[in-house]
């Protein structure tokens, strides 16, 4: 039944669903609904849409279907680890125009290690980045994570507080001066030559 406010919208119809040749719309005003059965040449280009549909998706994540298919086995973990892993990864940045980047960080053992970021990208269209942890130590199997452009920009305040504070502490007036300003500036005028022909404090101590 049609109430009276259906009977006098002017409808503001957007598809809901698509199956086969029918398409149904609803009316965003008053929500009526419409099944639509669509003409031989509407079906071909729905097909036209679906079809770079998929081949969008494809491109969307050919990046990092490329790093997997290379770096990573069918079950998921990683044929190399550690420096093995972290050579090929680099000179695979290099050799292309992927939208893959390298950060250059540390694994908790102090080792020079990088932090690979692949974006799921279209020329016009950002999906996500997949984010990949590549420690140098090799007993450590590399980590990856996927972030929504939520996290991006979770991550990009995060990190412009922390490069605040960098700054911040950087410029700070009272910055204590560390044990060489220190050993520079208040021993080294003191000391003697002879105290280094008596063979210093160290060998006294
Ligand atoms: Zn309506």
């Amino acid at each position: 039944m049609m109430t009276a406010d259906q009977k006098s919208c002017e409808h503001e119809f957007r598809g809901q669903s698509l199956c086969g040749n029918i398409a149904k719309f609803k009316c965003e005003l008053c929500d009526t609904c419409v099944e639509y059965k669509l003409e031989k040449d509407e079906v071909k280009e729905v097909q036209r849409f679906m079809d770079e549909g998929s081949a969008n998706i494809a491109e969307m994540h050919s990046t990092w279907h490329d790093f997997t298919k290379r770096f990573m086995n069918g079950r998921g973990s990683f044929i190399w680890r550690g420096y093995e892993l972290m050579k090929r990864v680099r000179k695979w940045v290099e050799q292309n125009t992927f939208d893959a980047k390298i950060i250059k960080l540390d694994d908790d053992m102090h080792m020079g290690s990088i932090m690979l970021l692949i974006d799921h990208r279209l020329q016009w269209e950002y999906w996500g980045t997949t984010v990949v942890m590549i420690p140098q130590n090799s007993a450590q199997e590399p980590c990856v994570m996927f972030m929504y452009p939520h996290s991006v920009d979770a991550l990009v305040d995060v990190l412009q507080a922390i490069h605040d504070e960098i700054e911040i502490n950087e410029q700070h007036p009272t910055k204590p001066d560390d044990v060489w300003d220190y050993l520079n500036n208040e021993i080294a005028p003191h000391i003697a030559p002879d105290d280094s022909e008596e063979g210093g404090n160290a060998e006294k101590a």
